[in-house]
């Protein structure tokens, strides 16, 4: 299902809607900008008086009235984080199945270690058994990527299992982190 991206007035992504929360935005009024390339046009109710159909022209990213946060907090969860570590282990290096992945605390929790993105990896379960609850130089597995916390835009992009053409292209330009996004 193609979902849209919603930006607040700043332009800061704020979400992701599915065409019938973008339909009943654009409905209200509440629309006041779009971006990209026009979907295929959706089709509402016959008017009563006019007989002709409403229609309603989607772009693929629309910023709406309301609140702008200063402040994104990037939940997380192992589906964003194992798509951060490209599905691969940053230990070994090999790619998995989201399934066949753990997330690893770098600095053990047993050890002080917090449960942010700046200290949990995408690890195998055999990488992650070996590590225990040691830190990487403690069992001599130097991770092969820094963990990083993604951004706003990072986060949402990590979010979407699909991401059309101009919603890459809008996100894209302000990822920070080195990594190859395209994959
Ligand atoms: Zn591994």
């Amino acid at each position: 299902m193609q979902a849209i991206l919603k930006l607040d007035v700043s332009g800061q992504p704020r979400g992701w809607l599915t065409l019938n929360e973008a339909i009943t935005a654009y409905a209200r009024g509440g629309v006041l900008y779009g971006i990209g390339e026009s979907l295929a046009p959706v089709f509402g109710g016959i008017q009563r008086l006019t007989g002709i159909r409403s229609e309603i022209v989607l772009q693929p990213i629309i910023a709406l009235e309301g609140r702008v946060l200063n402040h994104f907090t990037p939940p997380l969860c192992n589906r964003t984080l194992f798509r951060r570590d490209d599905h691969r282990c940053l230990y070994c290096g090999s790619q998995f199945r989201r399934s066949d992945l753990t997330r690893d605390h770098v600095i053990p929790i047993s050890r002080g270690g917090t449960n942010k993105w700046e200290n949990v990896v995408a690890a195998c379960k055999r990488c992650n058994w070996l590590k225990d609850c040691q830190t990487p130089e403690e069992a001599s597995m130097p991770l092969l990527a820094v963990p990083f916390k993604p951004n706003t835009y990072e986060w949402h992009y990590l979010a979407k299992e699909r991401v059309l053409a101009d919603q890459m292209a809008y996100l894209s330009q302000q990822f920070k982190a080195k990594r190859d996004w395209a994959s």
